[in-house]
Order: structure tokens, then C-alpha cells, then sequence
């Protein structure tokens, strides 16, 4: 039996995937790996997310959250449209500006140090404050400078449901609602030099639930500040919205069940040392937990937005979308992995496909660091370019670096026909997190170079990323 694991491919990526030659050149003009990057798709994306504001009456922007790809072609891409962008460093932050987001359009988040909150100050951004150190940090900033002042939001995290007693998550980010009266009190000694224009959060969850306590509490936490006689008109639900990864939901159920089975033992194994991917038998019956992503979901990006705005609040219990659209209040998003989906690829060329007891051994051209899938719990099979003819065969995925930890896969993975050495590798939807975020050049390997793919003049058009300026397509 084989358990594939197929990516789900939409149209775009699958004419890109066709082209088999062009994809040929590339990897033999640049090396292996090379990230393929999709610009045209990032803009569809943003406009499917502004399409459920639209839908809800909502106002607020859609922030790409920059860190999940380095590339400048999508960054490019975005400046172009109306996205803005989430930016969470200090060069984050200027290579937004050098692509051409105008401040306005820039929110900045995550730890800061001085430089970056100094050129957050400078060029008047959002700031998304995470800690009342940080408020005073940016407050003492401004005035001692006298910078012009600048708007806040502050990240509110550890929301409690109603009626439930149980702590919620912990947060290294951001200040528990109990907190929200002291941080206002603190951002008051800075009047005139810090504006609190809203509370957001950020929750890495797929857990709908939670993401519904945290919006209510935001709409309380606004509550508060109108209370107190400010005039917020923002709350910002962060990023994960998720992907979904596979096309097919019966795939992700079997192989999940049959590593529960190869865990225990029941059935040969279906990972590199019988690794459990979390699970573990402890005397006959399953310990531990899955600890992947749930590759196969049936609701992710700017479905989840729209089912998150028509879940009932829990202590209102009217709609949250309509809560947001009665207080008037603009709800910013800064999705990245979701804006992401189907933006990219990377390609890795087969050096050497040899015969192994446990299965076919497929050593590869680039190595865990390039195509980080399984270091962040995703679980797809690569696409093979060429197609070979023949049986699926169970094949281990090995990387380039001396060590021993360096597979891309060590799940075996089920391969429509045998490789060649010489073939391609093709790791679709890698765009967002897998590509380039723990890339590095240990044992002195390279790191990918990184192409952007677009249509112009009915044809398939390629350039460096940095090459990459927004200027191919029609003016209006
Ligand atoms: C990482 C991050 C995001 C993006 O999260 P995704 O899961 O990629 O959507 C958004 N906001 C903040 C503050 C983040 O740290």
C-alpha cells in the first residue's frame, strides 16, 4: 500500500510545474536548491482576504507578515497593491520601505531594539507595543528626540474565556487584559508623543475557539479605552490562518493511522528509525502526541477570517463581525503563511537514488535548512519532474549536509516511479516559512538563489528576486 501524502496544487502552480524544460534551465543556470517565487499569486491572495472584509463591511488592512519569506519580488509584488506590511526587525522594516510600502501602510511587531524602534519613530509606523517596557522605551524615544508621535497598538495576550477558569496560553508576547488599565496609565505619561489607536493580538493556533476569546476581548479592551477618553478605531487579529496542504483528506487519515500502527509495531515502519513524529509506544498503546500540522484542513486563509467574524462571541453572543461593524472599529490581519499559499516552490536536483533494505535512498541537492517542511510539521510528498513511468516506490529523502540529522523527509515518501540522478525534486507550496527561514550556509553549501516566475506578453517570464520590479504588468 502507498500512502501519499499529495500537495494541493491549484492551476497556476501546476502550469509552472509543466514547464519542465524552462525549470530544467533554471536549476542548471542558478544550482540546487532554487526558490521559485510567484508574485502574481500573493496579489489573488490579498484580494481573497479583502473580499470577506468587504463581505463583512469591515475596514482595516491586510499586513503581509513579512518574515515568512525573505523574498523582495512579494514584497515588491504587495507594495504594488493595497496590502500592507507586518514587519518584524530592523531589516524587515527597511526593506518594506525600499519596496515601496509608505509608511501608513507598515505595522511593526514582535521584539524590538533601539534602532528599530528609532526608524519605527522616524518614519511614523505602527507600532504593535508587545510590553509596558517597550511603551516606555518608545515613549522616552519620541520625546527625548522629538520625534513626531506615534500610533500604537497594544498587543493583549492570556485571555481568559468566560466562565472558564483554567489559565489560558502563555504568551512571551504581549500583556494580559489585567495588565491593560497599567499600560494605558503608562502610555499616558507619554501624551502628546504615543497614541494608542487600538489593541491586537497574535495567536499561533489553528484553534477557532481561542481566536474568538481574544477578539472579544479586544472589543472589551476598547471599551476600557473609550472609558478612559481615547478614541481607539483598531483591533489587529495577527496572522495564522492557515494552509491547507494537501488535496486530499483520506490521505492525511491513513497515513496518520498507519504511523499510529508502525509506531506500535503492527506494521513495518514508515519513517527513518522508526521516528514517531511524536508518538511513541509505551507497552503496547499510544503515548506521546502528534506533533505535526494538521497538513489536510478543510477550512484555512480567508475562509477562516470569514468563519472567525461569523462565530458568536462567546460572552455577547452576537456575531463578531457584526460586534466589529457596530463599534465601528477597523480590523487590521497580518496573515503571512496564508498570503502565501501557492506562491512558490523550491526545486532540488536528485544526485544519486540507490537501494536500501528499509527503502529507496533519493540523496538530494540541498538539504533541511532549504526545504524545511518537516521541521515545521508538514507532511507533503514532492512532485517529480520529470513524472517517471512505473510502480510507487517508499524512498528516504536525504540532504547534502555531513550529518546525520539532515534528511528533508524521514518519513518515506511514496514516489510515482524511480528518479534518475540528473531529475528534479519540485517542494510546491513552500513559499511561506519553508523556504529561505532556516536557510544557512553550514559546510559552507550554498544558499539558494531565488528566481520570481510571472506571465507577461502570454508567456512565462523569469528574473532574479532582487531583479524583480512590479513594472511587467499592464498599467491600468
Ligand atoms: C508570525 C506572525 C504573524 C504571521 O503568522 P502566520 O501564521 O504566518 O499567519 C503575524 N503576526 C505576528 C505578530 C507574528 O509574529
Amino acid at each position: 500500500m502507498t500512502l501519499s501524502l499529495s500537495p494541493r496544487i491549484n492551476e497556476f502552480v501546476h502550469s509552472v510545474l509543466g514547464e519542465t524544460a524552462l525549470l530544467g534551465r533554471l536549476v542548471e543556470a542558478l544550482g540546487s536548491p532554487l526558490d521559485i517565487v510567484l508574485p502574481e499569486q500573493a496579489g489573488r491572495n490579498v484580494a481573497a482576504f479583502r473580499a470577506v472584509h468587504a463581505e463583512h463591511r469591515l475596514g482595516g488592512r491586510i499586513y503581509f507578515a513579512h518574515k515568512a519569506n525573505r523574498s523582495s519580488a512579494l514584497v515588491r509584488e504587495l507594495a504594488a497593491g493595497d496590502a500592507g506590511i507586518d514587519v518584524a526587525s530592523l531589516g524587515e522594516l527597511q526593506h518594506a520601505l525600499g519596496a515601496g510600502f509608505t509608511p501608513d501602510r507598515i505595522v511593526a511587531t514582535g521584539p524590538k531594539n533601539a534602532a528599530f524602534l528609532w526608524l519605527c519613530a522616524r518614519t511614523s509606523v505602527l507600532v504593535h507595543v508587545d510590553s509596558a517596557a517597550e511603551v516606555a522605551e518608545l515613549g522616552e524615544l519620541v520625546r527625548a528626540r522629538g520625534l513626531p508621535p506615534v500610533r500604537i497598538l497594544l498587543r493583549l495576550s492570556e485571555f481568559a474565556a468566560p466562565g472558564v477558569r483554567t489559565a489560558a496560553r502563555r504568551s512571551r508576547f504581549g500583556v494580559s487584559p489585567d495588565g491593560l488599565e497599567s499600560i494605558l496609565d503608562l502610555a499616558g505619561k507619554y501624551a502628546g508623543h504615543l497614541e494608542p489607536v487600538g489593541v491586537g493580538f497574535h495567536l499561533d493556533t489553528t484553534a477557532l475557539p481561542e481566536k474568538a476569546v481574544a477578539l472579544e476581548g479586544c472589543l472589551t479592551a476598547l471599551e476600557t479605552c473609550r472609558r478612559r477618553g481615547l478614541r481607539p478605531w483598531a483591533i489587529d487579529a495577527g496572522g495564522g490562518f492557515g494552509v491547507s496542504y494537501l488535496a486530499d483528506p483520506a490521505e492525511w487519515d491513513d497515513y496518520t493511522s498507519a504511523l499510529t500502527e508502525a509506531v506500535l509495531g503492527r506494521r513495518a515502519p514508515l519513517t527513518w528509525n522508526g521516528h514517531g513524529y511524536g508518538l511513541r509506544n509505551e507497552g503496547g498503546t499510544i503515548g506521546g502526541s502528534l506533533g505535526l500540522y494538521p497538513a489536510y484542513r478543510q477550512v484555512t486563509g480567508p475562509a477562516y477570517l470569514d468563519q472567525l467574524l461569523r462565530t458568536r462571541a462567546p460572552g455577547l453572543g452576537r456575531p463578531l463581525g457584526e460586534l466589529l461593524l457596530d463599534s465601528m472599529v477597523d480590523l487590521h490581519v497580518e496573515p503571512g503563511r496564508a498570503l502565501l499559499d501557492q506562491c512558490g516552490l523550491v526545486l532540488a536536483k536528485v544526485l544519486e537514488v540507490r537501494d536500501d533494505p528499509g527503502g529507496l535512498i533519493v540523496r538530494l541537492d540541498c538539504n533541511a535548512g532549504d526545504v524545511s517542511t518537516e521541521n515545521h510539521g508538514v507532511l507533503m510528498d514532492p512532485v517529480a519532474i520529470p513524472q517517471r513511468e512505473g510502480p510507487a516506490e517508499g524512498a528516504y529523502l536525504f540532504g547534502n549536509l555531513c550529518l546525520e540529522s539532515d534528511l528533508i523527509t524521514r518519513r518515506k515518501v511514496f514516489l510515482r516511479g524511480r528518479p534518475r540522478a540528473g531529475d528534479l525534486l519540485a517542494f510546491v507550496n513552500t513559499a511561506g516559512y519553508f523556504m529561505d527561514f532556516g536557510a544557512t550556509e553550514a559546510l559552507r553549501q550554498p544558499i539558494a538563489r531565488k528566481v520570481a516566475l510571472f506571465r507577461s506578453d502570454d508567456a512565462w517570464q523569469w528574473c532574479l528576486d532582487d531583479q524583480y520590479w512590479p513594472l511587467h504588468r499592464e498599467t491600468a
